[in-house]
């Protein structure tokens, strides 16, 4: 039993997971467990799908272009976090890249890129921050991995935002205002951010007069973007969520 418990290396699987299922690796997964982290037949490690939970598995096959592995045990059920979108306007690549992290670490379910007026980039590599996100959910022990969504223009985002869910407007526009959270309902919620230039007049008359929004200051100094995101999930999961 001892040696089920040092299964640390986390890998995450489209595949089902149960009781005695075996897991097909691909060329990269088998080159990662086997080439990078030298494990070997015998071996056990940590498998998650985002739906069944963390589940031990012993490798059983061991090669360089693939390899399967068998899952032994159940090591954890499956945690969803909170039904929380993280809207935000893309900034430079390596801080997106931070900010799609810290919202798998910090319990986001579905991180959504909008393209607001002042937004700096043009288009995002969906496909990159959706594995940017998976590698973050492997790190931070989670069993869920939030979508990551393709960028969405605002007038599309505000078209389609749904009615029964609400957004934490973060307005730089109010930086320094006690404009808190308050006594704000449980609920599906989202997280709006802006980016380096903040919102256009336009799109803050917009925000400020969606019957759904709550306008949030983020404390007396203007925030980096990717500073506000984590302080914004930080005041959100404290007040609403699983923290
Ligand atoms: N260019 C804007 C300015 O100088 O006023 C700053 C935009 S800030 C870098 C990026 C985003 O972070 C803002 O659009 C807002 O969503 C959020 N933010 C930063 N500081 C904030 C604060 N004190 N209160 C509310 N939101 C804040």
């Amino acid at each position: 039993m001892l040696r089920l418990m040092k299964a640390k290396i986390r890998l995450y699987v489209e595949h089902p997971l149960s009781d005695g299922q075996a897991v097909d690796l691909s060329r990269d997964q088998a080159h990662y467990l086997f080439g990078v982290m030298r494990l070997a037949q015998g071996a056990f490690v940590t498998l998650f799908n985002g739906r069944d939970g963390a589940w031990t598995a012993e490798v059983e096959q061991a090669g360089k272009r693939g390899g399967t592995l068998r899952c032994v045990t159940q090591s954890a059920p499956q945690k969803n976090p909170p039904d929380l979108w993280l809207c935000f306007a893309p900034i430079k690549k390596a801080r997106t890249d931070f900010i799609v992290e810290k919202a798998v670490e910090m319990g986001a379910s579905r991180i959504v890129p909008v393209q607001t007026d002042f937004t700096n980039s043009e288009r995002i590599r969906q496909d990159r921050l959706q594995a940017h996100a998976v590698e973050a959910a492997e790190q931070c022990g989670a069993t869920f991995v939030p979508e990551v969504a393709e960028l969405v223009k605002f007038d599309r985002f505000l078209h389609d935002f749904p009615a029964t869910r609400r957004v934490m407007f973060c307005d730089e526009a109010e930086v320094g205002a006690a404009r808190a959270l308050g006594d704000a309902p449980q609920g599906p919620w989202a997280i709006l951010i802006g980016p380096e230039g903040g919102f256009s007049p336009s799109e803050r008359t917009r925000l400020h007069g969606m019957d759904q929004a709550h306008v949030v200051s983020l404390g007396p100094r203007i925030l980096r973007a990717d500073t506000a995101a984590v302080a914004a999930l930080t005041i959100w999961q404290m007040a609403l969520g699983d923290w």
